[in-house]
């Protein structure tokens, strides 16, 4: 509290729109959270005035750690999750960085496996190794056998489940009590289940991640990540290399997730259903060699899905007939008119891209697949697109 107060001074109209007396008349209640912007936070006294990322202490002293609309948005990912505390990034690959950043060190070792996103990949090789840290991928199957690949220098096990674009279903149990028995933690990065079809915390995982970019927002319109965790050294170490990193978000984009929220429940419900009617179909037709969905039998880890999952998501792969020329699986991807050709997935449009080319140790699926995501759009109608160049593939 001020010690005392000056006199109120006349002041020049330029100085009184920094210092205005004018306002809105305060009473207002709406159900939405407001969008807060701020760089500065404003202390009560001189006293009050420091700097520290953890909002268990003192919530708000400078806008990098985030403004009400952030930490309500943080919150609500915790509570949805399970965990303890979220960190919001400003994407799921900022959120995946944040987490080996601050948990690993020079002269370490971390186990991802093989089905890891692609970027998760690229930073491991090319990023963790400037600073000695090695990157070993294993068996996305490997379940308990982890323990055979862990080492005195092992700081982190990755896990995530399904596996981008081959969606192989991990042993999260199996690989975390392994992991836990030589005192190494795990991260999973938990983005398909949208952090409610998957019970990471429940399963063994200490750290969840999420690219908050495809189900929480779920409108193609934003970039943001997550970080939960419920270990009290995990969110010192987070909290320190996000403040260290600069790691802010924009509370707009965080009000757009919030937003995302509100309808997750019913569009999660929508796109299991209709996604299951997709793949299904596909499973049947004759140039199809298999559909890599981790709710019908013969997906990898399907067993696994049954067991861990309360339900499954939007994206799915299809390998093709071998005997197809990749020209061929191009000109069927560009005559689709439903089906938009792009990355990412988890927004209301249905999308396809190729994936010819991926990145694995170990060969897990046919040069011929294509990774699709199921939109709000009528199942019949995504069905007869696909129907349609279906048809036009050479015999
Ligand atoms: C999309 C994705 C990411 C990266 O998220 P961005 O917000 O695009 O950075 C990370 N992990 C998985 C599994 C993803 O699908």
């Amino acid at each position: 509290m001020p010690p005392e107060s000056l006199p109120a001074p006349r002041l020049d109209w330029r100085t009184k729109l920094a210092h205005p007396d004018a306002a809105a008349p305060p009473g207002f209640r709406s159900l939405v959270t407001p969008v807060y912007r701020g760089s500065t936070t404003v202390f009560a006294s001189a006293a009050h005035v420091h700097d520290h990322w953890d909002r268990r202490e003192t919530p708000y002293t400078y806008g990098l750690y985030g403004t009400p609309t952030t930490l309500e948005l943080a919150a609500r990912i915790a509570e949805l999750e399970g965990g303890g505390l979220t960190f919001i990034a400003p994407g799921g690959q900022a959120a995946i960085a944040l987490v080996d950043l601050a948990v690993l060190k020079a002269g370490g070792h971390v186990l991802i496996p093989d089905c890891i996103y692609g970027p998760h990949r690229e930073f491991s090789d090319r990023w963790l190794s400037r600073w000695d840290i090695r990157a070993e991928y294993y068996d996305p199957m490997i379940g308990a056998g982890i323990a055979a690949l862990l080492r005195p220098q092992t700081q982190l096990v990755w896990c995530e489940s399904p596996g981008s674009v081959t969606m192989e279903v991990q042993d999260v149990p199996a690989i975390a009590a392994a992991a836990h028995a030589a005192g190494v933690p795990v991260a999973l990065d938990n983005t398909y289940a949208a952090g409610v079809f998957f019970d990471a915390f429940g399963h063994g995982a200490d750290i969840a991640v999420q690219a908050l970019t495809k189900y929480i927002g779920g409108h193609s319109d934003l970039l943001l990540g997550s970080v939960t965790v419920r270990d009290e050294a995990l969110y010192r170490a987070l909290g320190d290399a996000q403040q260290l990193l600069g790691m802010g978000v924009s509370p707009d984009d965080c009000s757009l997730a919030l937003r995302g929220l509100q309808t997750l429940g019913v569009r999660l419900d929508h796109l299991q259903r209709s996604t299951l009617e997709v793949a299904q179909w596909l499973q049947a037709q004759p140039r199809v060699a298999r559909v890599r969905h981790p709710a019908l039998p013969g997906s990898p880890g399907h067993e696994i899905w049954k067991r861990d999952f309360t339900g499954s998501a939007s994206v799915f792969s299809v390998e093709f007939d071998a005997a197809l020329a990749q020209d061929d699986l191009v000109a069927f991807i560009d005559r689709l008119r439903l089906f938009k050709i792009g990355y990412s997935w988890g927004g209301t449009t249905s999308l396809v891209v190729p994936q010819f080319s991926l990145h694995r140790d170990l060969p897990r699926a046919g040069r011929n697949l294509v990774r699709f995501n199921i939109g709000l759009e009528r199942s019949d109608d995504l069905i007869e697109d696909l129907r349609a160049s279906l048809a036009r593939l050479p015999g």
